[in-house]
């Protein structure tokens, strides 16, 4: 670390201490940081932009959380308008999943237990197109497309997305969506058994895992593609740092808990700048009391060292949420906001990220104008 940044950290230290201070004296609480995933700009205008972005900016957004491609000069454009309302500009980017296009081999994407490729049988969903993170050739075709857009001056920050293998596991609040039960890990869902991950597994250690009857028994396996994932962040990482730029990720929530078993993120292992859990309780047919918990397991697998952003899912339609099968159309309503807010800040979360603030209705916003300036320590 050079001296600068150090200096610059004792100067933010220093001011936190002034701020803790005349808080102390005056007792009002500080408004809590709140980031917002949005996606864009589809065929709006910059004046149409830049009226959204003021609006969300007044209802208490800070930083936008903001997917637009992987076009650097739409982040270039949307940043400039993001900035001029305020708003901090992070470049909210999906890692594994890649549509199919000519640049991206039919190779480089993974394969199921059953020997079928993510490339043209996606498992669940048309667009679940993953890529194999063992191959070098995805190491340096995702660095090359981070590193243009984090070399955006607007850009503040790259999000990482899908950072992730395939659900090996599905959330438990899915398995009706999919007509699933996921009690164990099934080859249909289990990935990468591709040529070039079998082959380093078996250099590495001895295993032969295509002659294994039941792989999910193997923890150096399972171990194996945490550290595929991790070695990606971790790429991933240097060349968007060598850039002087931050890097952060969505990831499932844990990692112990959930993030592991369902998608083998092994995050507390990642040198990420900070960690946005997506704690979306529904999904797991939680209440607002289990965003706490996970939240707490978040913190303290990082050491309390680096920021946990609280993911928040919000329900679009609160009046038809009994009704709604698919989970997708769940999530907090508005008699459940505050709940969720305190039960993330009181657990150690830095602050709270909203999916999204176009599902926000009047009534969460209500709610949420006074939960962000409440002081939940
Ligand atoms: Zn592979």
């Amino acid at each position: 670390m050079s001296v600068k940044t150090n200096t610059l950290l004792l100067l933010i230290f220093g001011m936190q201490l002034l701020g803790c201070s005349s808080q102390i004296q005056d007792k009002s609480p500080q408004k809590i940081p709140v980031y917002a995933w949005l996606g864009g700009p589809g065929e709006a205008t910059d004046a149409e932009i830049l009226a959204n972005f003021t609006d969300l900016k007044s209802k208490g957004i800070d930083v936008l959380m903001y997917n637009g491609g992987q076009a650097p000069t739409t982040y270039a454009r949307v940043g400039k308008i993001a900035k001029s309302a305020g708003l901090g500009f992070e470049a909210w980017v999906p890692t594994m999943v890649q549509s199919i296009r000519p640049e991206l081999k039919p190779e480089w994407y993974a394969v199921n237990g059953k020997g079928e490729s993510a490339y043209d049988k996606p498992a669940y969903v048309d667009h679940y197109h993953f890529l194999c993170p063992g191959r070098p050739e995805v190491q340096k075709y995702l660095g090359n497309m981070y590193s243009k857009i984090a070399s955006v001056e607007e850009v503040d920050a790259i999000h990482l997305d899908y950072i992730r293998f395939p659900d090996v596991i599905l959330a438990r609040g899915l398995w009706d969506k999919y007509g699933l039960v996921m009690d164990k890990e099934y080859p249909a869902y289990d990935y990468c058994y591709c040529n070039v991950c079998t082959t380093n597994f078996k250099v590495q250690t001895g295993i032969d895992i295509t002659k294994v009857e039941d792989p999910s028994q193997v923890a150096e396996w399972k171990q194996f593609r945490y550290d595929l994932i991790t070695q990606m962040v971790e790429n991933l990482t240097k060349v968007v740092h060598r850039k002087g730029k931050r890097i952060n990720a969505a990831v499932f929530p844990g990692p112990n808990s959930i993030a592991k078993k369902l998608v083998r993120q092994e995050w507390d292992k990642w040198s990420l700048d900070a960690f946005f859990p997506m704690n979306y309780n529904d999904f797991y047919l939680e209440n607002t009391k289990w965003i706490g918990t996970v939240t707490k397991e978040a913190v303290e697998s990082v050491h309390n060292k680096k920021p946990i952003i609280s993911g928040l899912f919000i329900c679009p339609n609160p009046a038809k949420k009994k009704l709604e099968p698919d989970p997708e159309n769940h999530g907090l309503l508005p008699e459940e906001l505050e709940a969720a807010i305190q039960q993330s800040m009181q657990n150690g979360a830095t602050g709270i990220c909203l999916f999204t603030p176009d599902r926000m209705t009047e009534a969460h916003w209500k709610v949420f104008e006074k939960a962000i300036y409440k002081n939940y320590n």
